[in-house]
C-alpha cells in the first residue's frame, strides 16, 4: 500500500500522522516511512528516539519501494499542482490533514477549488488537533466541509500534549507516560482501520 500525507500549509499534523499512520501499519507489514518534507522532520523525530518502522529520505526511495510492503510518504510542503496530481496517481489514497480552525479550512477549499478536480476517491481530510469540549470546532468543521461535498475519514485526532512529548521522545504517543496517550493512540488506529477498509474497496 503506497499513501501519501499532504497538507498545503505548516502545523496540519502532517508528519505527527505519517509516523503514527505508518506505526499503525508496521504492525502488519513491513512499512517504511519516506521523508519527502525539506524540512526533514519526520527524519529529525525518527533520529531523537525509536521508531517502530524505517525512516528515510526521498533518494531511497526505489530501494524501499523493493524491500517494503507499505510506503507512507510525508509530502513536501506546500505542493505544486503537479506534485499533487503525480501523487494522486500514484498512491492508493492521499491523506489530508487539517486542523478545525477557520483560516485552515479556507486554506485547503481555495487549493482543493485551483486543484479541479482530484479524484474524491483518492483521498479523506483527516482533522488533526481537535479542541475538546465545549468547543464545537471539529464538528462545525466537520459540517462545512461535508456540505462542500469533500470527504472526511470517520474519526478524527484530538488536541493532546501527548503528541508533542511523543515528537520530542522520538516515539510514538502509545510509547509516552502520559495518562491520556491510550486515548490518542486509539485515535490514530481508527483512522488506520478506515484506511484498511477504503483501500480494500
Ligand atoms: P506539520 O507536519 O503539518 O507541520 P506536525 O506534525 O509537525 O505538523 O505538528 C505541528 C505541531 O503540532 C507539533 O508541535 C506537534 O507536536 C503538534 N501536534 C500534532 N498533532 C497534535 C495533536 N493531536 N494535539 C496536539 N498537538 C499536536
Amino acid at each position: 500500500m503506497i499513501l501519501g500525507i499532504l497538507s498545503f500549509k505548516g502545523g496540519q499534523a502532517k508528519t505527527t500522522t505519517a509516523v503514527h499512520i505508518a506505526a499503525f501499519l508496521s504492525k502488519r507489514a513491513s512499512t517504511v516511512l519516506i521523508d519527502s518534507d525539506l524540512n526533514r522532520s519526520a527524519l529529525t523525530w525518527a533520529g531523537r528516539g525509536e521508531l517502530p518502522f524505517a525512516v528515510v529520505d526521498e533518494q531511497q526511495t526505489a530501494r524501499a519501494a523493493r524491500q517494503y510492503e507499505n510506503i507512507v510518504i510525508d509530502t513536501k510542503a506546500r505542493p505544486l499542482s503537479g506534485d499533487i496530481k503525480s501523487l494522486e496517481k500514484n498512491c492508493d489514497l492521499l491523506i489530508l490533514p487539517l486542523t478545525p480552525d477557520p483560516l485552515s479550512i479556507d486554506a485547503l477549499k481555495l487549493t482543493l477549488d485551483a486543484l479541479g478536480q482530484i479524484d474524491k476517491t483518492k483521498y479523506r481530510i483527516l482533522l488533526t488537533i481537535c479542541p475538546p469540549f465545549p468547543s464545537h470546532d471539529a464538528d462545525d468543521a466537520r459540517r462545512l466541509l461535508t456540505q462542500a461535498g469533500l470527504p472526511l475519514f470517520e474519526g478524527q485526532i484530538r488536541r493532546a500534549v501527548a503528541f508533542q512529548r511523543a515528537g520530542l521522545a522520538g516515539s510514538t504517543v502509545d510509547q509516552v507516560a502520559d495518562p491520556r496517550s491510550e486515548e490518542c493512540s486509539a485515535d490514530y488506529e481508527a483512522i488506520g482501520q478506515e484506511i484498511l477498509r477504503i483501500v480494500k474497496e
